[in-house]
């Protein structure tokens, strides 16, 4: 009989009742190292004091209103968001997949509006993950996610990773888009080197194809910067957001110049709960916190400690792993093991990690973790690792 969850998930045999800090409690009193962090949401770790602070305070006053209404909090993160990068404008989601169809909507728009509504082609990347609906499906292009689902939204082309040569061969005057994640997560804590991310974007000017990143897991603050494409030095047009910019409150955004979002007037777009009062208080709070200077230089210390001790993890079981990656708090272990066994050893030693592709095993934990749960961390993986090899 099909459970009364539709079974979608392998899911671990774990049930959390609470958490604090990196810290996640079970139902059986057992505590969990949480360096998935709600696979790279909750970046201030659970229940963290001045986060419920600001959902309870706006809980006691006002949920819900509709974006019929001027929405105050909504503004005021607006403005937050557009002060500190690129943007001129934002549209508020709840997840990230609906920030990447508003992506792919404001694409098609653009062109529509310039009187070019045929010049729908994006360019995405193998390997990349924009979410699950029908339009970021056929983005990211990965037989497991589109097989039984088609037909297949039209207008994507897929290059293989961090191909620029390919790119640039691919790029035309008819290229609407290229979309790309600067540091992929699902598939595999891969980057794109900050040379090849300016290439891209000197490609998209050269062609007039607006240039779209997916930050909604490398961005708010993950990589040690508020975003990851800062480290290159260029700018998107547009940007997709969510996941730490609630800090586990479920909020996504599109961040856009005017330039990109011309043609998104009112009409053609909206949600009943994007932007929401509650989860708008609570993103304005993550970004006090999280856009701080002092925060991220924090995260970028924290980041090269944990990757040190990783470094001496992957020398002393080089039967498991092949080496780190990834930048800041959004590591990788590439694994010669199968990244699910060790995922497994690590609820048995009390360590929550995530697998992603490319063998590779994702550590993505608040970013506010301490020296000392960083250093218990690297323990308790090595006593995983020494399961698997044992
Ligand atoms: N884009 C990227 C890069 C992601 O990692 C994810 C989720 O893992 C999504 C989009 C989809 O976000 P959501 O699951 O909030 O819809």
């Amino acid at each position: 009989m099909i459970p009364h969850v539709l079974p979608t998930y392998n899911r671990a045999p774990l049930s959390f009742e609470r958490g604090e800090g990196a810290w996640a409690i079970a139902s059986d009193g057992r505590r969990y190292l949480d360096l998935g962090a709600g696979i790279a949401v909750n970046v201030l770790g659970h229940a963290n004091p001045d986060l419920v602070a600001a959902l309870t305070e706006q809980a006691g006053r006002i949920w819900h209103v509709s974006n019929l209404y001027q929405i105050p909090q909504q503004e005021r993160l607006a403005g937050m968001l557009v002060d500190a990068t690129f943007a001129d404008t934002v549209f508020f989601t709840n997840s990230g997949t609906e920030a990447a169809e508003l992506a792919i909507k404001m694409v098609r728009k653009f062109w529509d509006h310039a009187g070019d509504p045929d010049r729908i082609e994006i360019i995405t990347f193998e390997g990349a993950f924009h979410g699950r609906s029908t339009g970021a499906i056929a983005a990211s292009g990965a037989e497991k996610m589109v097989k039984g689902f088609g037909p297949l939204m039209p207008g994507f082309r897929t290059l293989p990773w961090g191909d620029i040569d390919a790119l640039e061969a691919a790029v035309t005057d008819r290229t609407a888009a290229v979309m790309l994640e600067p540091l992929q997560g699902e598939g595999g804590i891969r980057p794109i080197a900050d040379e090849d991310l300016r290439r891209i974007r000197e490609i998209c000017d050269r062609t007039g194809a607006l240039l779209v990143l997916d930050e909604v897991q490398c961005g708010v603050g993950r990589t040690g910067r508020l975003f990851a494409h800062e480290y290159a030095g260029v700018t998107p047009d547009v940007m997709m957001v969510a996941k730490g910019i609630g800090g586990g409150f479920p909020l996504g955004a599109v961040l856009a110049t005017e330039a990109a979002a011309a043609g998104m007037v009112a009409g053609t777009h909206g949600s009943t709960y994007g932007g929401n009062p509650l989860a708008c208080a609570v993103g304005c709070r993550v970004m006090e916190i999280v856009a701080d200077p002092d925060f991220l230089a924090e995260v970028n210390r924290k980041g090269a400690l944990f990757r040190q001790k990783l470094e001496g993890l992957v020398a002393s079981h080089p039967d498991i792993f092949e080496g780190v990656r990834g930048q800041g708090l959004m590591l990788g272990l590439k694994c010669k093991a199968a990244p699910a066994d060790l995922v497994r050893a690590g609820y048995d030693e009390g360590i929550l990690t995530v697998p992603a592709a490319d063998s590779t095993l994702r550590l993505l934990p608040p970013l506010n973790i301490g020296d000392e749960d960083i250093a218990e961390a690297v323990q308790r993986l090595d006593r995983a690792a020494a399961r698997l090899a044992g």
